[in-house]
């Protein structure tokens, strides 16, 4: 098992901010920060530091997922931070697009917490990213 020390949770769904809790309950004394959109996401960004991982909804209001990888990848206090982003079936469009903004991989909803589980392991691994394997850790 990798170690996690701070992770932050971008979704507007808090029914999928209990789900990360319970998967990355694993990681014992992992610090994880909720934000309900991109906006709140750059906020505690800029309040906070030393986040191993952001875990990226891309369907959100206010600003979305996409929006937020454009603005993270510009600036190099964020840029080094691995992203997994999780994307909606039927939108792979969006899935590609953030895979082309450098997130380290891409899970798709609804997945089991074992898939999450491996992702997170392998991106923190520093595993090559890619297509090829973010596919197969799909539920
Ligand atoms: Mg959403």
């Amino acid at each position: 098992m990798v170690t996690l020390n701070k992770v932050l949770i971008v979704d507007d769904s808090k029914l999928i901010h209990q789900m990360y809790r319970l998967v990355l309950m694993k990681y014992k004394n992992c610090a994880l920060v909720d934000a309900m959109n991109g906006l709140e996401a750059l906020d505690i960004l800029s309040r906070e530091n030393g986040f191993d991982l952001i875990l990226l909804d891309i369907n959100m209001p206010v600003m979305n997922g996409v929006q937020l990888m454009e603005k993270l990848k510009k600036d190099n206090l964020y840029r080094h931070i691995p992203i997994v982003v999780i994307s909606t079936e039927g939108k792979e469009e969006d899935t590609i697009r953030a895979m082309k903004l450098g997130a380290w991989g891409y899970i798709v909803k609804p997945f089991k917490s074992e898939a999450l589980y491996d992702l997170v392991e392998k991106v923190i691994a520093k595993k090559p990213a890619g297509l090829a394997w973010a596919t197969a850790a799909r539920a």
